[in-house]
């Protein structure tokens, strides 16, 4: 299929995309189109204006900064992948990254169009929210701050109004002697994951300082698992800690779709969590 009609809109600068959305009726933004030219093909989304933003300056970039890796909104999911920097000091983002899609569809999604299509299984939003990420926002009033946590509003809906555009994502650095895993179940490789889990451990001496555990593909957005960090905090990484922090699944709330019932997301969740867990725990030791 072909897309319904649109104008094209191709401007340099963040201040003309401000103009243009806050004088546009229905109006899209454009990043890599990984999931946008789908949609439009499909006339799942139908914009009378379309603003591409590939060749709007400033937006993209991947730096360290006050405690935090900046990325610009339009930075490819591959160039962050490849980063040396990311690589380094945020491994998880990394390896959440290689589950998503495949090279071909990273080397145009940008991480600022996997964040705001908002796909309840999409990896780069569990990593933002298992990471805490701060987001930065700009519209008619200036530049703004949203956490990750505050970000979906439902199922696949940001929290944005039509006349913002998000500009660039802040992650904050955990210590350096950390250890993290990202893990998934997708049906085939490149496929959205039915469930994924992300875990983060800080040790110190012998016991856990810091967790963080998220689930992705349950609902609308992803979770964290609060309780299970909470419970997780203190003990000595052993298997009956992790065994412990994975029953937590068991009264999770999961969504059921055509890929999937609750009760097998539920059932996923746990295994995920304790297999995210004990490489994270695995790779902190070293
Ligand atoms: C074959 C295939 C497999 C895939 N598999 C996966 C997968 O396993 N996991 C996964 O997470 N994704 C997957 N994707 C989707 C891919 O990750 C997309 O890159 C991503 O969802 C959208 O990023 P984009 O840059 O292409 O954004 P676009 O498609 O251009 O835009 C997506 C949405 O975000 C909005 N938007 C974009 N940038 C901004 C901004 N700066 N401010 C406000 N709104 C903005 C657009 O208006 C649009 O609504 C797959 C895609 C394909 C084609």
């Amino acid at each position: 299929m072909k897309p319904a009609p649109f104008a094209y809109h191709d401007p340099r600068s963040i201040e003309e995309v401000l103009e243009l959305l806050a004088s546009l009726d229905n109006a899209r933004l454009l990043a890599g189109g990984q999931s946008l030219m789908p949609m439009l093909n499909m006339r799942v989304a139908f914009p009378d204006h379309l603003i591409d933003l590939n060749r709007v300056e400033g937006l993209t970039g991947i730096a360290e900064e006050g405690g935090s890796i900046r990325i610009g909104a339009m930075t490819r999911q591959r160039d962050i992948e490849e980063s040396a920097l990311v690589r380094a000091r945020l491994p998880l983002l990394a390896e959440a990254l290689s589950h998503v899609g495949h090279r071909q569809t990273r080397n145009r999604g940008t991480i600022g169009g996997s964040l705001c299509n908002l796909d309840p299984s999409a990896e780069l939003v569990a990593v933002a929210t298992a990471l805490d990420a701060v987001l930065e926002v700009q519209g008619p009033a200036g530049m703004r701050e949203l956490s990750i946590h505050d970000f979906p509003t439902g199922f696949m809906t940001p929290a944005l109004a039509p006349e913002e555009m998000l500009t660039a994502i802040r992650l904050p650095l955990p210590p350096a002697r950390h250890g993290a895993a990202f893990t998934e179940f997708a049906r085939r490789h490149g496929d959205y994951a039915i469930v994924s889990a992300a875990a983060l451990l800080v040790i110190e001496g012998s016991r856990i300082a810091r967790a963080s555990l998220t689930l992705g593909g349950l609902g609308a957005g992803p979770l964290r698992l609060r309780n299970a960090e909470a419970m997780l905090v203190g003990e000595a990484p052993s298997e009956a800690a992790f065994g412990a922090a994975a029953a937590e699944c068991a009264g999770i709330e999961a969504m059921s779709d055509p890929q999937a019932p609750a009760w097998y997301r539920r059932r996923l969740s746990a295994v995920l969590t304790r297999r995210a867990l004990e490489t994270a725990a695995a790779r902190a030791a070293v």
